[in-house]
């Protein structure tokens, strides 16, 4: 299935009363199940039996007071297959006993590969090794929170976890929300029973030398657990939006969450535009919360063929291919020359799983907890850091590789030490040119850092054919959607339209082509 059965998100428009919304649902026979804080007007609805998921969308969409509907879409995790997984770990016996094994941080040969594959982990390491006081959501199958390298990490909300038992201690409309909440199955219990979101925790940050199992890239760092995935690795549209939206409650109730982990994508990795989660996402960014996605494990290029929910052109999004020991972009990876921002390792990634245990796992479902690890190590070294600076840092610092280059914006695997480190290094890339959704009009973006800061307030692009001239600006207005952080927009409008090619060049020589469909 690549949508729940019976269910659609509904969208009313800004100023829809009530009784015009009950009247909606009267007249296609819906019930509403859910609402949601921080996209207004969104409801997830129940539809009769006699109608199927696309029919209740046409019927809700056709309603005046209706500002979308779509089908409440099924989420997979990224990660490959589980059966080629070596579950078989060596025990050595430095302080956390598995360390050696991590080609990811630290790469001295390990499965034949070569010295320059990891993130530069123990570098980093002697700057900043994480903070408790940094948060990181993990949207995922949960977190087992019992595990003796996770446990000390996710207990984040202690009004709770010392509260009253049945209370909603902290007053954020969840009770007994300790470790966090699940999504799927309704409550404030985020144990995982599928071992993929205790694996991508790990990563971010399983308590780190302390003589036991692995160290994530934070040793100290708190990880908010949110369950939206099933006990078979599949979530909704709105299991992952009421994550997005906890993360939004957590930060108004003033935590320091910085990112969340978003290891997953849409049917079959690539399916419909989904507004509704692209609303909640956009409310992260108003919040100030980075949004690393998986790219995809279908090897596709997801300039041509978008991942959801790694694809969408917003700003706080960080999306991650794969690369492995050998610093090669892995055979499963997706890829975007204009749409995948960099690499970090996702092949025969070890790090915690569910009872207590350690283990391979490989997907770009992997690869993305590097990021997010990285950007709570960035937010300890310097808590000024806001999550543009973070972002950029990310994208200016990596290691240069061969086998993303033309394959994502930087060309770059994720480099730790780098991003922490970063002086004078420019990152330029433009990201799809994408044609509005009505009339002829192309949103133009471009990425252009010096380390953490935007290289430029505004410039000019040129057309071709025709010589016209687009400025792209950074000044978070119109199209642009967050001023100062790097990215610069412009709109172009052709006059008279003609279908075919058009390239954008911009002043350092680089070009991108998109085509166009009047
Ligand atoms: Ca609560
Ligand atoms: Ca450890
Ligand atoms: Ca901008």
């Amino acid at each position: 299935m690549w949508w729940a059965a019976h269910q659609v998100l509904v969208r009313f428009r800004d100023g829809t009363s009530l009784a015009a919304m009950e009247a909606a649902h009267a007249r296609v026979g819906g019930v509403p199940l859910q609402t949601f804080r921080s996209v207004s007007n969104l409801e997830l609805v129940r539809l009769p039996d006699r109608l199927t998921v696309w029919r209740g969308v046409h019927r809700y969409a056709a309603l005046s007071s209706v500002r979308y509907a779509q089908p409440n879409f099924v989420y997979r995790v990224n990660e490959t297959d589980r059966s080629a997984a070596r579950f078989d770990v060596p025990v050595n016996t430095p302080n956390d006993p598995h360390y050696p094994d991590m080609y990811n941080l630290n790469n001295t040969g390990q499965s034949g590969g070569t010295p320059d594959a990891d993130i530069d982990a123990p570098e980093a390491w002697d700057l900043a090794t994480g903070d408790t006081h940094v948060l990181v959501g993990s949207i995922d199958t949960g977190v087992d929170y019992t595990h003796p390298d996770l446990r000390p990490r996710v207990d984040f909300n202690r009004a709770e976890c010392y509260g009253t038992p049945g209370v909603d201690d902290d007053g954020n409309g969840y009770v007994d929300d300790c470790h966090g909440i699940d999504t799927y199955n309704h409550d404030s219990d985020p144990m995982d029973d599928f071992t993929h979101g205790t694996h991508t925790s790990g990563t971010i940050g399983a308590k780190g030398n302390n003589g036991v199992g692995v160290t994530g890239i934070n040793w100290k760092v708190t990880i908010i657990g949110c369950k939206s995935h099933s006990e078979g690795g599949s979530g909704t549209t709105a299991s992952i939006i009421e994550c997005m939206q906890y993360m939004d409650i957590e930060k108004d109730m003033g935590f320091n969450v910085v990112a969340t982990n978003n290891s997953y994508g849409g049917c079959p990795e690539a399916c419909g535009y989904d507004q509704a989660t692209s609303d909640a996402i956009l409310s992260n960014e108003h919040h100030g919360i980075l949004f690393v996605a998986s790219a995809g494990n279908s090897a596709s290029n997801n300039d041509t063929l978008p991942t959801y929910p790694a694809s969408y052109p917003l700003p706080n999004i960080i999306s991650v291919a794969a690369t492995d020991a050998n610093d090669a972009m892995a055979n499963f990876s997706s890829y975007g020359h204009e749409s995948v921002d960099l690499g970090a390792p996702g092949v025969s990634v070890l790090s915690t799983l569910l009872g207590g245990g350690y283990g391979y796992l490989s997907g770009t479902s992997m690869s993305a907890p590097h990021v997010t690890g990285v950007a709570a190590l960035l937010k300890a070294q310097d808590y000024r850091r806001n999550w543009k600076q973070i972002r950029n840092l990310i994208l200016a610092g990596g290691d240069l590789d061969p086998s993303l280059v033309g394959k994502t914006v930087t060309g770059l695997r994720l480099n730790a030490y780098g991003s922490m480190t970063c002086s004078n290094r420019r990152g330029f890339g433009p990201e799809l040119p994408l044609p509005n959704s009505t009339g002829p009009t192309v949103t133009i973006a471009v990425l252009d850092i010096n380390c953490a800061h935007t290289a430029a307030h505004d410039f000019m692009v040129t057309v071709t054919p025709g010589g016209d001239s687009v400025q792209v600006i950074d000044n978070g207005k119109g199209p642009d959607l967050a001023k100062k952080d790097g990215i610069l927009t412009g709109e172009w409008t052709p006059s008279p339209c003609h279908n075919g090619d058009y390239t954008f060049t911009f002043p350092n020589g680089k070009s991108v082509t998109t085509t166009l469909t009047c």
